[in-house]
């Protein structure tokens, strides 16, 4: 039997650019048309759910990276001012700097690339993940000033540091291909985190996509994968006989990589640095949990 998969075509890329330009001539050519502007997004926002709820097809993966991108804009009104913001912010720039937005336009993209500056049929843009929205102004004045000044280095610089912000993780979530899977056959992975979450981080973190993996891999019990802001458990995890608090470790050990990150010392990269030994040692019973690890033979992430 040939199953044929329809996918929804929405438009939302079709969509956004047009929007976008619309939104940057109004700033450019001083019509404050924002109530309008606004209220058109969360119209289209609308409409889409319906046609969501009613069709039973799935977005395409481009579609749903856009998707995921429109609704962040539209949940919350500081979301939406603060790219306007930054739209009014490029255009000072510009003005400041005798650069025309005739020659020169700029676009937030969801993309998993962060930015991107080239130059077209005498026309330069710049396009730049939305994560970037959330820089501040100093940010934003030092980056336009390494970019059109042809200071790529500086400007990659930038743009890494900030992405490498905890203010960026949701963005990386945005456009990762890594499904939010939390639910098991016997452990809810949301559930374990919003303990530990309550426990060691007084509620501070916001959640990554959780998964169990495909891959029932027993030398690496878990991983956290930065590029898309996820934590991958294996499966072997994910049964009766494992204690609850074997697999709340192994998250646990998982979420102080998202928040201890990546040490580079002399070329070298270093994960398990003494303060992610020492928070781990935080965990609660940790030596017993250690020894039933032994017990079960199994290992986490022993390198
Ligand atoms: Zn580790």
């Amino acid at each position: 039997m040939v199953t044929y998969q329809r996918r929804l075509k929405l438009g939302l890329s079709a969509f956004w650019k047009r929007y976008f330009s619309l939104l940057w001539r109004q700033v450019s050519e001083n019509h404050d048309e924002r109530h309008y502007m606004r209220a058109l997004l969360h119209r289209q926002i609308e409409s889409w759910h319906h046609t969501i709820r009613t069709n039973n097809a799935p977005l395409s993966p481009q579609a749903r990276q856009y998707w995921r991108f429109l609704t962040w804009l539209d949940a919350d009104d500081t979301h939406w001012n603060r790219v306007y913001a930054v739209v009014q912010l490029v255009l000072t720039f510009f003005r400041d700097h005798q650069i025309s937005p005739l020659t020169h336009t700029f676009c937030f993209k969801p993309s998993k690339q962060l930015w991107a500056y080239r130059k077209r049929n005498r026309q330069h843009i710049l396009n730049i993940s939305l994560g970037f929205a959330l820089a501040d102004d100093n940010w934003w004045h030092a980056f336009l000033t390494a970019v059109l000044g042809g200071d790529y280095a500086t400007a990659r610089q930038l743009s890494q540091d900030f992405a490498n912000s905890t203010l960026y993780q949701p963005f990386r979530r945005m456009v990762s291909v890594i499904a939010h899977a939390p639910v098991g056959q016997v452990y809810n992975l949301a559930e374990l985190f919003h303990e530990i979450n309550t426990t060691y981080f007084n509620g501070r973190l916001d959640m990554p996509t959780l998964a169990w993996s495909k891959r029932r891999t027993y030398a690496k019990l878990g991983s956290y994968h930065f590029n898309h802001d996820a934590v991958v458990i294996s499966p072997i995890l994910d049964d009766k006989q494992v204690d609850r608090e074997i697999v709340s470790y192994v998250v646990y050990h998982e979420l102080l990589h998202r928040v201890h990150g990546v040490v580079e010392r002399s070329g070298r990269r270093y994960v398990h640095t003494p303060a992610f030994r020492r928070d781990e040692k935080r965990f609660l019973h940790y030596d017993h949990v250690i020894a039933r690890l032994n017990e079960l033979n199994l290992r986490n992430d022993p390198s």
